[in-house]
């Protein structure tokens, strides 16, 4: 059985954390397919069809990871897609107190979709797409925690 995986986010931006989760995730999956998805708290600064352009761009050389855009809840993307795994990242102890409550509802929902964590890479654990908004919002250059060009942004 081939193992598929989803890695959803909101992704408002995606960053080189992002990034990083992506590709060492590529290593353990047959096929990682990133999805972004909606966030229902707040109004997204990135379209997602504009970031899931450059998640694409971004890729181009690793042919198990591909993006979708979505906008339903996370395990029915997964069942769809035929992933038996979702991908997530923490970076700390927030991260972890988030993530166990959703893994667990998830599982509870659909029993056989696992959740799988990959610790943030300790040099990138502060970068954050809260952060790197705000600073983009005060007119702060986001290039170094982006991992493409900021060029025809919507
Ligand atoms: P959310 O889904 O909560 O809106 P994000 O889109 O910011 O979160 O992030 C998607 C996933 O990537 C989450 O699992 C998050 O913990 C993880 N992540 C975000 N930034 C990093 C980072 N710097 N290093 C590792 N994982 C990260």
């Amino acid at each position: 059985m081939k193992r598929i995986a989803i890695y959803p986010g909101s992704f408002d931006p995606f960053t080189i954390g992002h990034q990083d989760i992506a590709i060492r995730g590529s290593r353990i999956f047959d096929k990682l397919i990133i999805a972004v998805g909606i966030n229902n708290q707040k109004k997204r600064l990135f379209s997602q069809d504009w970031v899931l352009e450059k998640i694409k761009n971004t890729f181009t050389e690793y042919p198990s990871i591909e993006a979708v855009c979505y906008d339903e809840l996370t395990i029915h993307l997964a069942q769809k897609c035929n992933a038996n795994f979702i991908l997530r990242g923490i970076r700390d102890g927030k991260d972890f107190n988030f993530e166990t409550s959703i893994a667990a509802l998830n599982k509870e929902i659909v029993g056989n979709i696992e959740t799988i964590f990959l610790f943030a890479t300790p040099r990138l654990v502060h970068i954050n797409s809260s952060l790197v908004r705000e600073i983009y919002q005060y007119g702060e250059d986001i290039q170094q925690f982006i991992p493409y060009e900021l060029k025809g942004r919507s």
